[in-house]
């Protein structure tokens, strides 16, 4: 269950088991309740759990300044968001992290040095990485904040100083591999977080699962031969990048611990939550992760110009609402979303908006509906090759 009253969800357990205190971390907040406060003052425990945010935000301060005219990675898509989340009273509530430091370390588990360097270097001219990905004077620098921000909101997810968190990252990242930038992104921000739980807390296993149209073939690429890592995509194929067919689950220490779904075009809302229900959540069970990290690209959903998957933004929520509940259930709530795609303004909108209310446990009403077309079953056949590969 989420609530909006983290107090009463935490109260009981803690009362019950006093060793779930020491996963928190820092002071407690500005109680929400103070007479209540006053009566537990003596109970640690208590306090530890009772006034944990119950979602932080990541907003890429300046990130207007990482553009390109005519490109449709572009500011609107965050801010967008932002208005839809603001309208519904869900922006100004709830605190928006600074960007942390991200370690040497950090950035050199998972990106190459020679990698980091030509980065830099490219966008200290301002000049394009690839076709498809541009970069200003301002983009490194915007890149390693948007990098720090998802990292602040992972460790603040993983101390359990907040309940759920949403980092707007941008520039976006799970199409940047070890040792290159492509397809928009620059510096992989959901796999940075995932690297700095394991090295700077300890994490063990983590999920991260990529519900944008695309396959995150860099974070695949990143993970491929890791089993601390469990890496799932759901995307159209073929489609760029060109990765992620079913056979594609992972090598060495890895095997096992990448798990694709390639979605035919116009396959919808029945294909994917079939896959959450009757695959990803299966194979979250087994490999029991501590903590989800999602890739949330909002251009599955039906009115995306790049893509033809019919994902709704209704359908969008009940994706991240099944996923918050498995947190809730198996691991202490931890779910931090990062943003990747989304390049229709309004669905943007929309799927910010129902993904927050899934967060926040809200009911919410889709404003844009079904898509005009129904959706197809040719994905079953993707679907059946899946469940015989992973025995489901
Ligand atoms: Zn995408």
């Amino acid at each position: 269950m989420r609530s909006a009253n983290m107090f009463w969800v935490h109260f009981i357990p803690v009362e019950v088991n006093p060793e779930i205190g020491v996963c928190g971390g820092g002071p407690p907040r500005t109680p929400l309740f103070p007479e209540l406060f006053r009566s537990f003052e003596t109970h640690p425990y208590v306090l530890w759990e009772g006034f944990m945010h119950e979602l932080v935000y990541f907003y890429p301060q300046g990130h207007e300044a990482h553009m390109e005219v005519g490109h449709p990675e572009r500011p609107d898509r965050v801010e967008a968001m932002v208005k839809a989340l603001t309208e519904a009273g869900w922006w100004d509530s709830f605190p928006h992290l600074e960007p942390a430091q991200v370690p040497r370390e950090v950035l050199e588990g998972v990106h190459t040095a020679d990698f980091l360097g030509q980065l830099e270097e490219v966008c200290s001219r301002g000049q394009r990485f690839d076709m498809d990905t541009y970069t200003t004077i301002s983009s490194w620098d915007l890149a390693i904040k948007a990098a720090g921000g998802g990292i602040a909101v992972a460790q603040q997810v993983w101390e359990r100083d907040a309940q759920h968190g949403f980092a707007l990252t941008r520039p976006p990242g799970h199409h940047a591999t070890p040792n290159r930038a492509m397809g928009f992104c620059l510096l992989n921000n959901v796999a940075l977080a995932a690297e700095y739980l394991i090295q700077d807390k300890g994490a063990k296993r983590l999920a991260i699962i990529d519900l944008d149209q695309h396959h995150g073939n860099g974070t695949q690429d990143i993970f491929w031969a890791r089993g601390d890592v469990f890496y799932f995509s759901t995307h159209q194929y073929p489609h760029y990048p060109g990765t992620g067919r079913v056979g594609e689950i992972g090598i060495g220490d890895g095997e096992g611990t990448t798990a694709n779904f390639p979605l035919p075009p116009f396959s919808g809302d029945q294909a994917f939550l079939t896959i959450m229900d009757e695959a990803i959540i299966p194979l979250l069970d087994r490999y029991a992760p501590e903590v989800l990290l999602v890739s949330y690209g909002f251009d599955p959903h039906w009115r995306d110009p790049l893509g033809n998957l019919m994902l709704t933004a209704g359908g969008c929520g009940v994706l991240i609402s099944r996923l918050a509940d498995w947190a809730e259930e198996n691991c202490q709530g931890r779910i931090a979303l990062y943003l990747e795609g989304g390049y229709d303004l309004d669905a943007a909108a929309a799927c910010a908006q129902g993904v927050v209310a899934a967060l926040l446990g809200q009911e919410w009403d889709d404003p844009l509906g079904a898509p005009h077309q129904p959706e197809t079953s040719a994905w079953q056949a993707m679907f059946k090759e899946a469940r015989q590969l992973w025995d489901l």
